[in-house]
């Protein structure tokens, strides 16, 4: 569905744009179009009869760029960047490549560019996504134009434009609690009702989710005055702070649900990447595309309701904030828009320095880098379970998570780790996290921990556990 703007189009530059019809409008439906511009974004009304949509439009960074060279544009809002103080730039990557900037590619990464990521970029990741997950072809694909990617700051911007776009107050929403603070942060202020589905080491329980939907009656979860959740949010793998992944069954349950219910799933995961148990399946394999991992939620879709967040954070860097969202486009649309209204876009510098990268790697060097991430974390996953065994046998349990870097651990005895670990470990020199941080009450005494195996050496994760062990038997 898009329609390209001719006839009623005076102004060259608006012949250029194409319309992404938002909702199910046909081109022939529309009787009459409004213009707004402001120093950034074009967008168009669209108004036929009782219809109003509000159109994503390229912003202007984008309409400089789709121009043929012979357009001059007065429009532009645009700053001049040879009155910037950055010339070019040469960033040393290790195993000795360089990521060079020359004076005209500093420009464009000095400068405005498009609201759903930098062009070569998005390529490079669609091409990822498609062979890492596949979606499959039956009614809803890439190739059909119905899938979309955008890059977001981060995945954080994009389950918090995310939940906005979807989530209105009084809603019921589905997670599996305990859950990513970053997640309750963003979804409380919108007044929803968090439903907590639970979980264990291998992640969200189908039995336990379906019997929280069995408050409402699949037929009727279309009536305009149904409560049943539109809504399910989770960490497949690695979950922050339990560290669970859900295995390949649960995932297909949870998605038949889903499908019963006509839900979306929000598929939160920032640590795909940091998978340790086939780690030894896919070393071994001479070319690791597509990945022998664990198939996604987006990897089953078959109807199009997967959003799923992904994140370069854990792997490539947090500070560079390159996140992405993939799911219908329609949705990735008004992400875009939502995008184009606040931040205007990532960063082009972090997105180009990024892509130039990925680029000079290649799949398989991407790959290939995943692997040493892997392998560092599993190295500290081992570290820090042999020093629980070693010093928190007698006075905590835990599973051995199977990706992430956190360890979540059930200190026996105390009741709520909240004064232990806010007070008492802080004066021993010991910081971790309070379980309840991750629940969603969190007022409710909790008696779990989340400890991170990503930044301390083998030798610092063993004296803290000495010392924590020290502070619950004395508590105890
Ligand atoms: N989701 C989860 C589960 C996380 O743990 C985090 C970071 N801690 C994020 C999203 C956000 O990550 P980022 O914005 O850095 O991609």
């Amino acid at each position: 569905t898009q329609v390209t703007c001719r006839n009623s189009l005076k102004n060259p530059l608006w012949s250029l744009i194409e319309i992404p019809i938002i909702s199910s409008v046909t081109c022939q439906t529309v009787t009459g179009l409004i213009f707004f511009q402001n120093d950034f974004c074009a967008r168009i009304l669209l108004l036929e009869l009782k219809w109003c949509v509000l159109c994503l439009l390229l912003n202007e960074a984008e309409l400089q760029q789709r121009s043929p060279p012979s357009m001059i544009s007065l429009a532009g809002g645009s700053p001049n960047p040879n009155t910037f103080p950055f010339l070019s730039a040469s960033i040393q990557v290790k195993n000795g490549r360089t990521v060079t900037f020359d004076e005209a590619t500093m420009k464009r990464a000095l400068q405005y560019s498009a609201s759903n990521g930098i062009p070569e970029l998005v390529t490079w990741m669609k091409n990822l996504q498609k062979n890492l997950h596949n979606p499959p072809t039956a009614s809803y694909s890439p190739e059909k134009g119905q899938m979309d990617m955008c890059v977001t700051t981060g995945s954080q911007e994009g389950l918090c434009k995310v939940f906005e776009m979807l989530v209105n107050p009084g809603d019921n929403v589905l997670l599996d609690a305990p859950t990513y603070s970053g997640t309750l942060t963003a979804l409380r202020p919108l007044g929803c009702n968090l439903i907590n589905v639970p979980s264990d080491q291998h992640g969200m329980i189908p039995a336990a989710l379906k019997k929280v939907l069995s408050r409402w009656d699949p037929s009727e979860v279309h009536k305009p005055d149904s409560t049943a959740p539109k809504i399910l949010y989770t960490i497949p793998n690695g979950g922050n702070p339990t560290g669970a992944s859900m295995t390949a069954e649960r995932k297909k349950e949870v998605y038949e649900l889903a499908r019963l219910y006509d839900m979306l799933i929000i598929e939160d995961d920032p640590y795909y990447f940091l998978q340790f148990e086939k780690v030894q399946r896919w070393l071994t394999s001479s070319v690791s595309v597509p990945f022998p991992w664990a198939p996604t939620f987006l990897s089953m879709d078959v109807d199009g309701r997967i959003i799923r967040t992904d994140s370069f954070s854990k792997i490539l860097s947090s500070g560079l904030r390159i996140g992405f969202v993939t799911g219908p486009k329609p949705l990735v649309d008004r992400v875009v828009l939502h995008i184009q209204a606040s931040t205007m876009h990532t960063s082009s510098f972090t997105q180009l320095m990024v892509s130039q990268l990925l680029h000079s790697w290649g799949q398989e060097g991407f790959l290939q880098h995943i692997d040493r991430v892997i392998e560092f974390y599993r190295k500290q996953r081992d570290a820090m379970l042999s020093s629980a065994d070693k010093w928190l046998k007698d006075v905590a349990e835990w599973h051995s998570p199977s990706a992430g870097m956190f360890l979540w651990m059930k200190l026996r005895g105390v009741a709520d780790t909240q004064q232990l670990i806010v007070e008492k470990a802080l004066e021993k020199e010991v910081l971790l996290v309070p379980g309840g941080v991750f629940m969603i009450n969190s007022s409710d005494p909790c008696p779990y921990v989340r400890a991170a195996f990503s930044l301390s050496t083998p030798e610092q994760i063993d004296e803290a556990f000495k010392r924590l062990s020290l502070l619950i038997k004395d508590a105890l």
